[in-house]
């Protein structure tokens, strides 16, 4: 089984498709989604169309996706995430908008390997940036490998029989063995909105029967969705960070 992982695609259509051209070209069975389809981008309706039909095996929701569909309010919002959240709400269609509304809260489990979340195995919305959160995350995962997203950052953290190790993801391209005993916490990046430094779209890709995760970075019109944010009337600096990616 090969499964690609798509999170934090934040209306980033441009973003999503050049993911998705270059997942194809490396060949996937299922599609995991770990939230935050939407907020902060320009296409939120065409994204929702988009992920639901590549008909993903698992997906769940994450803090955008709640607040853009009106299941909660935006008070932990900063301005411009919240001003992001009322246009989406805004411009959502009745079908997306009760789409998102329906998706489950993670954690959830994909087999005996995989479970996926948003924030964090023990909160949707908690964040995993460093190792005290992830040592936290990895005594309630219930999986060799737990796949999170939400802080829009690649990481991966190991947790062998001689401790906890954050591993580095700096490479081009990075393949990451599963070893044998061994209990994992891997983010992919962000899809449409990465804050590492790196403006390119960010996803991975599962292989069970070789045993790791590819981390890939894939280049997109960054332009055109920095066009459209503008035009859509979204706060400026959503469509400047893309170009920086931070
Ligand atoms: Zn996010």
């Amino acid at each position: 089984m090969r499964y690609l992982v798509l999170t934090d695609i934040h209306a980033n259509l441009e973003a999503l498709e050049a993911c998705l051209a270059d997942a194809r070209a490396r060949g996937y069975d299922r599609t995991l989604v770990l939230g935050d389809l939407v907020g902060y981008g320009a296409d939120p309706n065409a994204v929702i169309e988009r992920v639901s039909r590549l008909n993903p095996h698992v997906i769940v929701r994450g803090n955008h996706d709640k607040v853009a569909c009106g299941l909660e309010a935006a008070d932990g919002f900063n301005t411009v995430a919240r001003s992001a959240a009322h246009w989406t709400l805004d411009i959502l269609t009745d079908e997306h908008r009760q789409w998102l509304a329906a998706l489950p809260r993670g954690p959830i489990q994909v087999d005996d390997l995989v479970e996926i979340c948003h924030g964090s195995p023990f909160d949707e919305d908690a964040y995993i940036f460093d190792e005290l959160d992830a040592a936290r995350a990895l005594k309630t995962s219930t999986r060799p490998l737990c796949l999170f997203g939400h802080t829009h950052y690649p990481a991966v953290f190991e947790l062998a029989h001689d401790g906890l190790e954050s591993v580095s993801t700096d490479a081009e391209e990075s393949a990451v063995p599963l070893a044998d005993g061994s209990k994992y916490l891997v983010n992919p990046g962000s899809v449409g909105q990465p804050r590492d430094g790196d403006p390119r779209a960010a996803y991975g890709i599962v292989d069970e029967s070789a045993r790791w995760v590819e981390l890939f970075r894939v280049k997109y019109a960054v332009n055109e969705a920095r066009t459209k944010i503008v035009r859509a009337g979204l706060p400026e600096v959503l469509a400047q960070r893309l170009t920086v990616g931070r």
